[in-house]
This record gives C-alpha cells, structure tokens and sequence, in this order.
C-alpha cells in the first residue's frame, strides 16, 4: 500500500479534478459508462475466466450475474441520465409570489466504494454507474478474496475510464483502513455488518454520508401450492435462488425456508429431484455449482454441520465436501436446532434448511422475532397472506413466487432495512445515492406583501 502522504496527494489531485468540473459534464459522464461497458465487452472472456478462477462461476451464471446485469443498468442510466441531471420543477405554496423553485441534483464530490468478493464486478460496478452517473470523482476498492478478479479490474477496467477521476485501489482491510481515515463526500460500502460497524465509526469522524449495504438471513416462505405446476415453479425458483446463485454466497440468497410441516416431505422430494435435474448427479464435475471463495469461509460452512443435533437433520447432500476443490454439494437440512449457528447466522452457502411450522402465518411470527432480512420471498397465490406479508413484515424488499429477480430491476431501490443496511441503489436511485437534491429558489424583485417586513404589529399576525 501507498503511503498516507501519496494517498493524500492522489486524493487531492482527484479532488482538483472534480473542482475543475469535468465530471460534471454531461458528455464525460456518458463517456465514462461507455467506457464500462465497452470493457464488460471487449473483456468478456476474461471476466468469465478471472470469475472461474475466484469462485468457480460457471460462464452462463458469470455473465447472467456480472456482465450481462451490469449492461442492462449501464444502458438504462444512458438513455435517463440527462433527464435525472435535469432536476424538477417544485411547487411553492401562494404566499410565495411570483416565484419558482426547483430540485437540482448536485455531484457530491470524491466518492469511496467498498465492495465485496461475492459479485467482484456486480457489486463494484453497480455502485459505480451511480457514482459516475452522478458525476462524481470515484475510488473503488473491490475485494481482495477475489483477487484475479479485483486484479482485472485495477489493470483492465482503468484502460477504459478518465483515471484522473476514476481509481481503483486494490488490497485488504489495511488498505480499507488507511482509505477510511481519509475525508470522503460519501461512502458506500457492500460487505458485512460486522465491517460495516467500522465503516460506519470511519463515517461518523468526518460526517459523511454513508450508504450499508449489509446482508443477513433471507427466508422464503412457501404456502401449500395445491398445483403441481406452481409448486415445481417454486421449487426450481429456490434452487437456483441458493445453489445456482454463487452456490448461495450472495446477500439475497434464500437463506432458509419456511412452510408447514404437512407439506414439508413433498417440498423436499421435490427439490431433491429438481437439484438432480440442475446440477446433475454429480455438480462437481459439471461445474454448475460455484466454489467456496477460499479455505476460512469453507471450513465456516463446515462447522455449521458439524454438531451432532445439526447432523441428524441433514436430509440431502452433506457429505461432500471437498478442501481441496472448495466444493460443498447442494445440501438441504430439515428442522435444525434454532439455536445452531445454521440458524443464527447468516449462511452465505449451498446449505438450505427448510424450518417447519404449523400453519403458514406462523412464519410471519418467526420473521419478524429475527433482524430485518434483506430480502424476504413468499411463494403463494394467497392474495390476504400477500398482504399480511407486506404490511406485517419488514425487509429490504418482498418478493412473491420468485427470488433474486428483484435485484435486476432498475426501477425498485435495492438495499436493507434494520440490521441489513441503510441507503439504496439501482437505476435511478443510485444516481440519487451519490447526489445531494440542491432545493434551487428563484424570486423575483417585484411585488413583496407589506406585512412580511418588521416593525411587527398585531393586524400583521391576522394577515399570516
Ligand atoms: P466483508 O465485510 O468481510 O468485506 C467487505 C469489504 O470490506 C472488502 O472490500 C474488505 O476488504 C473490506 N474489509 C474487510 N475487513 C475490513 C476492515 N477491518 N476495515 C475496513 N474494511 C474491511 O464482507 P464480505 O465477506 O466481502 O461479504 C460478505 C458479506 O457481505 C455478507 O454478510 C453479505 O450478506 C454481505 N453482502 C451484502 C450485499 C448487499 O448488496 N447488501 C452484497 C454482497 C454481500
């Protein structure tokens, strides 16, 4: 890492670059999401490569989750960009005469974003379409567990951007540290709560604004489907909403699910074909399941299997589990203690437990005695539960019959709510996140009521 006394300068010449407003410019910010996505083009085969390399991603999941998501919302921020610059007329109340008011968004200066090694390009560039967007200077500190990943990014990624404004820095939480003491005009983090208690103390020295986005325990609900179509629609909603999202190290991965215990063993039986069916008898040598990031988070994962208690509910999968390869197969658990670590903490894994309850409403008990998930999926065509779903629960979103699909979406804020973060982003909100809304006033010299200006007397008051 660089000395502070070269991060001080890098950062004040970043800081002077802004100052001269080229990055307030509406054809440099164009240019700037240009130059992403050319690079998500032109360097395709090599994101899919460093991808396989960091975390086993199978191509098509690669390109589902880090290049072809990621063109979407470049493109989406392109064709609104200059009508989100353009701001909003606001309505004054009468008293104001003869006056007009606008909401004007302003660029919030030097930028940090912070992101974490699950989606080493989804969750860096994301953030930094809003940021580059929004007209800002920017630097990005990708993840160091992905390091082929956050290496493309420093070497590759900067050939296309204006460097004098845009820089990634590279390294572990040393060099997180050292860039959190500097002053920032915002930051945005994407990692763990634990990490994001100290980002936040970081914030608080300089008051900066700060955007967490944090992960937890996402549960998915599912009902009693009575039809066997929309009941193998869910099942195949799941799976790939765990298994087949980075083998469920993602934030908005179905952490567990909850149903009632009559319709448990037909849920199972069902999953445990339709996992067959994805993945193939044996996902290790198809390649289709993503690998464990690296040895600490493998042996995290096997430690949640490992007492006695939560061994016996283990109905599927469980066994292999490969050090060398960083291979867990897809495993499902049915009723594991409560108190496991399995279900205290966030999983962030191919381990599925399936909790059960008596009546499907139980669950909403059982959501709400936990943190505030990130993401909650209900599977039902139950129009009253969908609505004691939404208004007697809390999360970052809610998302019915589907899962994960809530994140491609450019026109739904993504982001959490209690314990899974703060702030939100996508599409237009994140041009909002790294903004300031400047409230504009323009009077004009005419006309002023007589009973605005002191010397104040009691016939004034009656006319307010
Ligand atoms: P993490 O908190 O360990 O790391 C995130 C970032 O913080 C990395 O860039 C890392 O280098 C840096 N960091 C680590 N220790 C630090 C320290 N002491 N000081 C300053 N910076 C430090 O998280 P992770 O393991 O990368 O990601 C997993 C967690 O992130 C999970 O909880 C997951 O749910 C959450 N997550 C949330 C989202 C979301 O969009 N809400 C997306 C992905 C992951």
């Amino acid at each position: 890492m660089e000395s502070k006394r070269v991060i001080e300068r890098e950062l004040k010449n970043m800081r002077d670059y802004f100052k001269s407003g080229k990055t307030k410019e509406a054809s440099w910010r164009e240019c700037q999401l240009q130059g992403l996505r050319r690079f998500l083009i032109e360097r395709e085969q090599q994101i899919s490569r460093v991808l396989l390399q960091d975390l086993g991603k199978h191509p098509v999941e690669a390109f589902r989750d880090e290049v072809g998501t990621v063109i979407k919302s470049i493109n989406f921020a392109l064709k609104n960009l200059r009508e989100w610059m353009s701001g909003q007329k606001a309505n004054l109340p009468q008293i104001a005469l003869l006056t007009s008011a606008e909401i004007v968004p302003e660029p919030l200066g030097l930028v940090l974003i912070i992101s974490s090694w699950n989606f080493p390009f989804g969750l860096s560039l994301e953030p930094l379409i809003g940021a580059i967007a929004a007209g800002n200077s920017v630097v990005l500190k990708p993840s160091e567990l992905s390091s082929a990943s956050s290496s493309l990014l420093a070497s590759g990624l900067t050939q296309y951007l204006d460097n004098k404004a845009i820089k990634i820095v590279e390294g572990g939480p040393d060099v997180a540290q050292q860039l959190l003491d500097q002053t920032w005009d915002k930051i945005f983090f994407t990692g763990s709560s634990r990490v994001g208690r100290i980002v936040m103390s970081a914030a608080v020295k300089h008051l900066t604004p700060l955007t967490l986005e944090l992960g937890g325990k996402c549960p998915a609900l599912v009902d009693t489907l009575s039809s066997s179509w929309d009941l193998e629609v869910a099942v195949k909603r799941i799976i790939v909403g765990k298994y087949g999202t980075c083998a469920g190290q993602a934030c908005i991965a179905v952490d567990y699910v909850l149903v009632e215990r009559r319709f448990s063993s037909t849920l199972v039986e069902l999953m445990k074909l339709w996992i067959k069916k994805m993945f193939g008898e044996n996902p290790k040598e198809t390649n289709t399941v993503a690998r464990i990031v690296n040895k600490p988070h493998f042996f995290r994962l096997k430690s949640l299997l490992a007492s006695a208690e939560v061994q016996k509910s283990v109905i599927y999968g469980g066994s292999i589990m490969d050090e060398e390869n960083l291979f867990i197969e897809p495993t499902i658990l049915v009723d594991p203690p409560l108190e496991a670590a399995i279900m205290t903490d966030e999983i962030f894994g191919p381990l599925l437990p399936i909790i059960t309850v008596d009546k499907i409403e139980d669950g909403i008990e059982f959501i709400n005695c936990r943190p505030k998930p990130l993401a909650l999926y209900v599977f039902t065509k139950n129009k009253e539960l969908q609505r004691r779903m939404i208004c007697e629960t809390s999360s970052g979103s809610v998302t019915f019959n589907d899962a994960i699909l809530q994140y491609a979406a450019d026109s739904l804020p993504f982001g959490g709510v209690g314990g899974s973060g703060f702030g939100s982003y996508h599409g237009k909100f994140s041009f909002e996140t790294f903004s300031h809304q400047k409230a504009v006033v323009r009077r004009s010299f005419l006309t002023d009521f007589w009973f605005r200006f002191p010397p104040w007397t009691p016939n004034k008051l009656l006319l307010l």
